[in-house]
């Protein structure tokens, strides 16, 4: 049984899992928590589509996925529903360990892997704390303007793009969007180390697509990227200090309405990984 031994940091731990794999975490106590990764699931429960894995024009899909995981020894399900309302949901506490459940693999019988990555590695993936550690060591800064009362699934570009739901009923969307008008400032929401457009058009791209990254004293770094820029507010590559306005947002080929895509990964020990947005947003509402 292959196992996967991480230890709390004071950054979220990424963690992509096969069935069967175990994942052996320890806590800033020093004790460890034992998880093996025993099955996963995923299922439709609502689709436009005539048929699967064809895009339709503002087709929508809406699936469940599933995982079982024994945690010391303890057999536990978690469920998650995409991209409903209740894709923006609270992580669980169990066991000693605050899980985020970010992904399984089984989706993509049913959906197509062709709208930004976000497909795991692996069968699962998780992103895990200690719960009585923040997601990282200082609070974060709203990305954007933050709608009020909270993130509306409706406001997903045309009410289905949140991470990994179904784009045009069937292409698992890379990115969190959030609808608002041409040109909404975003701001750091740490402080980025080095920042920059990795896709242009200038560079000939159908995009301006902004890549920020933040290197923690603990090894990891955050990446965080923001597509659909109308311009940059600050020259590239100038270190930014949180809460600096670094762009004017949205706007540039955002197709049916005008939103900024946003995207998280985490790059540590060798791995880059992909997490929902969300992660980040749920803090900033916590926060503000
Ligand atoms: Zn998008």
């Amino acid at each position: 049984m292959p196992i996967i031994r991480k230890e709390a940091k004071d950054t979220l731990t990424a963690v992509e899992m096969d069935r069967g794999d175990v994942l052996e975490f320890t806590l800033r106590s020093g004790s460890v928590v034992r998880m093996e990764l025993v099955s996963t699931k995923a299922e439709i429960f609502r689709t436009t589509l005539k048929q699967i894995k064809i895009e339709e024009h503002l087709a929508r899909t809406d699936y469940r996925f599933k995982c079982r995981l024994k945690i010391n020894g303890k057999e536990v399900e978690l469920e998650r529903e995409v991209s409903t309302q209740k894709s923006f949901y609270e992580p669980w506490t169990i066991g000693g360990l605050q899980i985020w459940f970010d992904a399984v693999d089984d989706i993509f019988e049913f959906l197509t892997d062709t709208h930004g990555g976000c497909r795991p590695g692996k069968h699962a993936r998780f992103a895990i704390q200690d719960p009585t550690m923040r997601i990282c060591p200082v609070k974060l800064h709203p990305w954007c303007p933050l709608p009020e009362p909270g993130l509306k699934i409706e406001n997903c570009y045309t009410g289905e793009d949140c991470w990994m739901g179904a784009y045009f009923g069937t292409s698992a969307h890379g990115g969190l969007d959030i609808n608002h008008p041409r040109g909404t400032p975003l701001w750091a929401p740490i402080d980025i180390h080095d920042h920059f457009f990795f896709n242009s058009l200038e560079m000939g791209h159908n995009n301006n697509r902004w890549r920020g990254i933040h290197h923690w004293e603990n090894g990891a770094e955050w990446i965080l990227q923001a597509h659909h820029m109308t311009s940059l507010a600050v020259p590239e590559h100038r270190p930014l200090k949180k809460g600096e306005q670094f762009a004017n947002g949205a706007g540039v080929l955002s197709g049916e309405v005008d939103h900024s895509h946003f995207v998280f990964k985490i790059h540590d020990e060798g791995e880059t990984i992909l997490l929902d947005p969300w992660i980040l947003f749920r803090q900033m509402y916590i926060e503000k």
